[in-house]
């Protein structure tokens, strides 16, 4: 065989081995946070980060997919198992994600609900509270 053939199997497994591993994103090896004061500074770090981004960055239609991208990535990647599960059941879909300020208290909300924590009037929501 030449070594041309060889090359073109190796790059074909690459390609192969590439695509086979984003496909398993849902079974990803995610660690868990360790303790509940490192679950809530993550929480508020990443509620930061959302709340923020809404305020701050334009809302366009290339960064507003973008975002969706974002918080759909979190039921995969966020390192709290027990978050993750509860993120899953909120079934996010792109239809339903919106980058505004009123999105992301309601998701806020949301979370706030399962946790029985204090719960934010969301209509006329124009700035995150906190920041
Ligand atoms: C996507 C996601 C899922 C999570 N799931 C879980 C879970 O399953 N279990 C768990 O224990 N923890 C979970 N957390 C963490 C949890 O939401 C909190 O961040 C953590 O408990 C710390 O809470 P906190 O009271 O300091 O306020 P946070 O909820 O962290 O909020 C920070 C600040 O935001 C402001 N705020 C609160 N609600 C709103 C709102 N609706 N709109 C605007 N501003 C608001 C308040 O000023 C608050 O002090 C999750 C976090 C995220 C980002």
């Amino acid at each position: 065989m030449s070594t041309a053939f060889w090359l073109n199997l190796i790059v074909l497994i690459l390609i192969y081995e590439d695509y086979a591993h984003s496909k398993d994103v849902d079974q990803c090896s995610c660690t868990d946070v360790c303790g509940e004061k490192n679950k809530e500074l993550l929480g508020q770090g990443t509620w930061r980060l959302l709340h923020e981004v809404v305020n701050n960055v334009e809302r366009s239609d290339k960064n507003e997919k973008l975002f969706q991208n974002l918080v759909l990535s979190l039921e995969h990647l966020y390192p709290c198992a027990e978050c993750r599960a509860h993120i899953k059941e909120m079934k996010l879909s792109r239809d339903t994600i919106e980058m505004t300020p009123k999105f992301m208290c309601e998701f806020h909300n949301k979370v706030n609900k399962q946790l029985e924590k204090e719960l934010y009037n969301c209509d006329n929501f124009t700035k995150y509270f906190l920041y």
